[in-house]
């Protein structure tokens, strides 16, 4: 088998979908079970869709998600430049063999003369003519001119397009990795433009004459890409390459609530459809995104790989090693596959329960910064952590879960104590003081030991009394058990609380 080389080619148009996301890991995958490379090729042919930031914002996806390209504009390799716009001059030649083979043809119709003809061919039954092997011959073309003409509308500089010339009523046949052998009649195919006025080849021609000299073997893209691939596979053929040709597979769409996942199921349920925040620089628009909700990239990862494959088991916590080991395209399924954000969130918190205590302080630093936390000594931290680490869902469930640790309360959940407060509470607490003071060592079991002992002895009951110790201390009904709460808080700071909170709570 010749060597394994996987692209993703992105139009730099806006955020990234977790759509694309998957299109990366799945070739990702792949590229690495098999030694091969996997590639990153921007494709800005279509200069009035490009948006700005768009393309660095794909390399810092990548970038956090563990993904990155072997070979791009970023990292380098041997079959650049690796962004289309800077390969304009490679692809002119191959439009001009085509038309030379009887393949493609220039064209030279107006803006007017197509809107003319969209207009006068209108039917009911044909809303929107296209420009197909029933309109060309009533064109201005290279197949309507005579050789003299063509050739001095040519020299004349007379601006014009390279279409493909599509055979009538052909059938084409892709065998695709996932769905099988699919059939398509050419007469439901346009002469697609290859080559634009301005010397810019489409889609078409780029994606192909690219992934042709990128020597890529496997084109693993979205099930969007289906009706482009009849014209990419005869594109293949007429420029001779077919002995070449990549495997192909068209990955299953991600539904969401209500058919493919979007945008705008985004903005309606609170989800994340994209990797990072996108915010777009037309509308302002913010579109979340996973890593900042508070995912971690080997959880975003693992969930969106179970998105469309298994490897056969109930296995569901994968490491992107065992990904790389385990992942084969054929097992990819053919159907849409399912986002469910609450699953999402499961796989995150069976991560954030994986993770070490190292392992999280280092994911955290922003979530500190964020809620201005500072200052705060590595082992008083990982005291925390150690507590509150397998409560956080998401990374960003951190600050709620601890806040406490690190500001005394503002105020209490008073509805929560008072209907219950007296005197001998207060009493109680009084004594608890003293008591905390002679507790020797600071630990939660010594804590525990000196608080239920002291509540037998004044004859009450130490469950009555929890509730009040954890509001004066967090300020609600939350948090970790309460003894080991007090004992990171250390003495001083706990009984500081109480002294504060008898007087709240009278
Ligand atoms: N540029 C296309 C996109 O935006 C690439 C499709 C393909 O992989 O062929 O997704």
């Amino acid at each position: 088998m010749k060597k394994v080389r996987v692209r993703f080619a992105p139009s730099p148009t806006g955020g990234l979908h977790i759509g694309g996301v998957r299109t990366v890991l799945y070739n990702y995958l792949f590229a690495k079970n098999h030694g091969g490379d996997f590639i990153l090729r921007i494709e800005d042919t279509d200069q009035n869709r490009y948006v700005k930031g768009a393309e660095e914002y794909i390399f810092d996806c990548l970038k956090w998600c563990g993904l990155e390209a072997d070979e791009s504009s970023l990292h380098g390799g041997e079959y650049g430049p690796y962004r289309q716009s800077e390969r304009k001059e490679i692809y002119g030649e191959y439009g001009e063999q085509l038309v030379k083979d009887g393949f493609a043809y220039y064209a030279f119709d107006t803006a007017e003369e197509l809107e003319k003809m969209r207009q006068d061919l209108k039917t009911e039954a044909n809303p929107s003519p296209q420009y197909d092997h029933s309109i060309r011959r009533k064109m201005r073309n290279s197949l309507t001119l005579t050789m003299d003409e063509t050739k001095k509308l040519l020299d004349a500089g007379i601006q014009h397009v390279i279409r493909i010339k599509m055979p009538e009523n052909e059938t084409v046949f892709l065998n695709d990795v996932i769905r099988g052998e699919i059939h398509f009649n050419t007469d439901t195919l346009d002469d697609k433009v290859l080559l634009k006025a301005d010397g810019m080849p489409t889609y078409h021609l780029a994606v192909v004459v690219d992934d042709h000299l990128m020597e890529i073997s496997h084109v693993f893209r979205g099930e969007e890409w289906l009706p482009s691939a009849p014209v990419h596979l005869l594109l293949w053929k007429y420029l001779g390459w077919e002995k070449h040709m990549p495997k192909w597979a068209h990955l299953p769409l991600i539904l969401g609530p209500n058919g493919k996942l979007s945008k705008r199921d985004a903005l309606k349920y609170g989800f994340p459809v994209f990797a990072m925040n996108w915010t777009d620089p037309k509308t302002g628009e913010l579109i979340a995104g996973f890593r900042e909700k508070g995912f971690l990239p080997e959880a975003f990862i693992n969930f969106l790989a179970l998105l469309g494959w298994n490897d056969g088991t109930e296995q569901e916590i994968f490491t992107k090693e065992e990904l790389i080991k385990k992942f084969s395209i054929e097992r990819v399924h053919s159907g849409g596959a399912k986002f469910d954000y609450e699953k999402a969130k499961w796989f995150n918190h069976e991560w954030i329960k994986r993770l070490t205590i190292d392992e999280f302080r280092l994911r955290i630093d922003k979530i500190l910064a964020d809620n201005n936390i500072a200052g705060i000594g590595k082992d008083y931290l990982d005291k925390v952590i150690a507590l509150v680490k397998d409560r956080c869902i998401l990374l960003t469930d951190f600050y709620d879960q601890s806040h406490f640790f690190f500001k005394s309360p503002a105020e209490y959940d008073l509805n929560a104590v008072k209907p219950k407060w007296s005197g001998g509470k207060k009493r109680f607490f009084d004594l608890f003081v003293e008591e905390m003071k002679a507790t020797d060592p600071w630990e939660s079991a010594f804590i525990e030991d000196g608080f239920k002992k002291l509540a037998m002895m004044q004859d009450m009951k130490p469950g009555e009394l929890q509730l009040p110790f954890r509001i004066m201390l967090v300020g609600g009904k939350f948090g970790p058990p309460v003894f080991d709460i007090a004992a990171v808080l250390g003495k001083e700071q706990t009984i500081q609380r109480v002294h504060k909170a008898i007087v709240a709570f009278d």
